[in-house]
């Protein structure tokens, strides 16, 4: 592993097939969230018995996903909690339960710790994803920074969850809403969830909805997700990229924070869901050699490699 931990080095090497030998984990570490049935552990475990729980956790750092003097701890919370729901999303379940265990700075008063909680305690609340319980510490270093780390709970669609990994070649490539400049306005404070869409995606496109991920580190980045351990290819068309107000090409590929639904599916995809819109954005082909790149966009009669377009984080 490299000397300085990357998320990807890192995710690699916890997802290596073969890791995972407990029948119970249906999905496990490298999705949007697990996948586990719920039955006791030990002796023959019956795999039609128990429950399928969906479960992620993700974590939300001043400096990193937020500037909290910039936007305060009630846009903070609200944040905390809709990037984690934004998964339950991504994988077409519906919210269960939230808890969050939060580091705060020295010298948060009760009344700031009282206003963050508050806040992610009603958003929760509001998507039907109530905070059941948590934790809150303060570091002992003044250069310590707000770090909310929130887990969420959700039950699958009856016939299972979407995963980032089931796209075929011939697949057409969707995202909805708009992408790009999130981070420059203010649509990373003021997303909702796509927890409706992603719902009315699955029930209207049923198992043509081959592989699902939300766009949090960048239209590429997350792209090349939909094509890892195959020998598939996305390919993007420039001149379909649905740019937010203010954005542009470059902004809708590689700035994130955009919390849109990315999909692959075959055949005939509704042109909105509700109030939001669907776009066509590409497709899926296979690769013709294995060093291709794993996303390519056209655009002016050009290819560029925007497999790594994005944020990572831990990267140099
Ligand atoms: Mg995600």
């Amino acid at each position: 592993m490299d000397p300085v931990a990357n998320e990807f080095s890192v995710l690699e090497q916890i997802c290596r097939p073969g890791k995972q030998d407990d029948a119970r984990v249906v999905i496990g570490p490298g999705d949007d969230l697990a996948l586990v049935r719920t039955v006791a552990p030990g002796g023959d475990v019956d795999l039609q018995s128990g429950s399928l729980l969906l479960a992620g956790v993700d974590q939300l750092i001043d400096g990193i996903h937020v500037s909290l003097k910039d936007v305060g701890l009630k846009a903070a919370g609200r944040k905390a909690i809709t990037r984690s729901l934004s998964d339950i999303a991504a994988m077409a379940g519906r919210p269960v339960a939230t808890l969050v265990s939060a580091v705060v700075p020295v010298g948060m008063s009760g009344a700031e710790a009282l206003e963050l909680f508050e806040s992610m305690k009603q958003v929760a609340a509001h998507y039907h994803a109530p905070l059941v319980g948590g934790d809150l510490a303060y570091h002992q270093d003044e250069h310590g920074v707000l770090n909310c780390s929130v887990t969420v709970l959700a039950v699958p669609p009856s016939d299972g969850a979407i995963e980032r990994f089931g796209s075929k070649a011939g697949d057409g490539l969707y995202v909805t809403g708009k992408l790009g400049g999130a981070w420059q306005g203010a649509h990373h404070l003021t997303f909702e969830p796509r927890l409706a869409e992603a719902s009315m995606l699955k029930a209207i496109l049923g198992e043509r909805l081959h592989a699902m991920i939300d766009i949090s580190d960048g239209l590429g980045r997350d792209a090349s997700h939909l094509v890892e351990r195959s020998g598939l290819q996305v390919v993007l068309e420039g001149e379909l990229l649905p740019c937010r107000d203010g954005s542009d090409l470059i902004g809708a590929v590689q700035d994130g924070e955009d919390y849109e639904l990315l999909f692959t599916a075959s055949g005939d995809v509704p042109e909105g869901l509700g109030a939001c819109s669907v776009t066509r954005i590409g497709s899926i082909r296979e690769r013709d050699t294995a060093d291709e790149p794993s996303v390519l966009l056209l655009h002016d009669g050009e290819e560029h490699d925007v497999s790594c377009s994005g944020w990572e984080h831990g990267a140099k």
